[in-house]
């Protein structure tokens, strides 16, 4: 009886501070209204509308930690709070971001620059000499000591992945996304953009390289993927494994990737105002090679095959590579099946050919475009492959 009472009146408190809640998260609300560390909205929000950022000042014990906003499902809105696949991308700005994560800035002084507001399959060359450029710029500040890129989980690899290979600083640089917008029960964002902040903020985390952070795994730009349409879960280090995770609100390490990157590679985005064109074909049955002449005639100067198996490819196909090679285009051989070394041969070499290791295809286009910064020997190429 006794407990019953007690039951009781704790249901009551558990109604009561549900009731106290619930007009907050459904009443009608301007876009970016911050409620308890989730964005909610009644509508995607257009991003002029939103206050700036709360100034914090700043605490010289703190390490400051920059966050660059590109858009993406972190940034996402949506009427309803359990939309989780129809809502507005890249619809809520860097401030909004921030101001719904106070927390962070028990770890760090933070502040947030929007480099783009857009969904990840709108992330260009030319965003991504942008973003580069900028965080080699605020990482040679001794005012800066590390970076945190939010963006949109559908390319975010690529992303990832080109910083890792043009950053210049052994500062932590850490890309987070979320699969579930800001306006959903339960989403996802608001927790990984603090870890993402307290692994930026994190000296254990220097010279990692740039590192992708979703679902508290730390994973390494060369080896994490996105794996999943849709579950939280969805970015997977399958056969080289995590560099680390955050649990219990620590950073750990476990892993190093074995591959060069950030001060040890040759690239320099400094003078670059594009990159040269590097497109993607699918290996499939029956294909045929028109897409090669249309990529070349459109003036690729790479081509990137999703090879089938171990970088197969066709006899169709091998002779619209072989005529893109004669005119100069490397093509290098990838795989479709998501994991796994596309191994190296003799032919490959006789093709004017290289193999891409284990970089899936669109990683593989990803450091085909820098490699052609530098070179267009094969040969020369093949050991950025070999060594990225
Ligand atoms: N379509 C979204 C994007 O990549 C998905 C996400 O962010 O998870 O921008």
């Amino acid at each position: 009886m006794k407990t019953n009472v007690k039951m009781k009146k704790k249901m009551g408190i558990v109604l009561m501070s549900a009731a106290l809640m619930m007009p907050m998260a459904v009443s009608s609300v301007s876009a970016d209204t911050v409620v308890q560390g989730t964005v909610i909205s009644s509508t995607p929000a257009p991003a002029k509308t939103v206050a700036a950022a709360v100034p914090t000042p700043v605490t010289a014990a703190l390490p400051n930690v920059k966050i660059l906003a590109t858009g993406g499902t972190i940034a996402g809105s949506s009427a309803s709070n359990t939309d989780v696949t129809g809502y507005k991308a890249g619809a809520l700005t860097i401030d909004t971001l921030i101001n719904a994560v106070p927390e962070m800035k028990q770890l760090a002084n933070v502040s947030g620059e929007q480099i783009a507001n857009v969904g990840s399959p709108d992330i260009d060359n030319a965003v991504l000499l942008k973003l580069a450029k900028r965080i080699n710029e605020l990482l040679a500040s001794d005012d800066v000591d590390g970076v945190v890129i939010t963006h949109g989980t559908d390319t975010l690899e690529e992303t990832a992945y080109f910083l890792n290979l043009v950053v210049k600083s052994d500062k932590p640089v850490v890309v987070v996304g979320a699969m579930r917008p800001a306006t959903a029960i339960s989403a996802d964002g608001s927790f990984n953009l603090y870890n993402a902040v307290k692994i930026a903020s994190s000296p254990k985390a220097r010279g990692k390289g740039v590192m992708i952070e979703l679902n508290d795994r730390i994973g390494s730009a060369r080896y994490i993927t996105k794996t999943n349409t849709t579950g939280t879960d969805t970015f997977k280090s399958v056969e080289q494994g995590y560099l680390g995770v955050v649990s219990g609100g620590n950073v750990f390490f476990y892993n190093e990737s074995t591959r060069k990157h950030t001060t040890q590679t040759v690239f320099d985005v400094t003078n670059l105002t594009s990159l040269p064109q590097v497109d993607i074909l699918y290996e499939y049955q029956n294909n045929g090679s028109y897409f090669y002449d249309a990529a070349i005639a459109a003036g690729a100067k790479g081509i990137v095959v999703a090879g089938s198996g171990n970088g197969s490819m066709s006899s169709v196909s091998s002779k619209g590579a072989a005529k893109a090679a004669a005119q100069g285009v490397i093509v290098a051989r990838s795989t479709r099946t998501g994991s796994g070394v596309v191994t190296h041969s003799d032919s490959d070499d006789k093709a004017g050919m290289v193999t891409s290791d284990s970089l899936n295809p669109q990683k593989a286009r990803i450091l085909l475009m820098l490699a052609l910064t530098q070179t267009n020997k094969p040969s020369e190429i093949q050991t950025y492959f070999d060594q990225y």
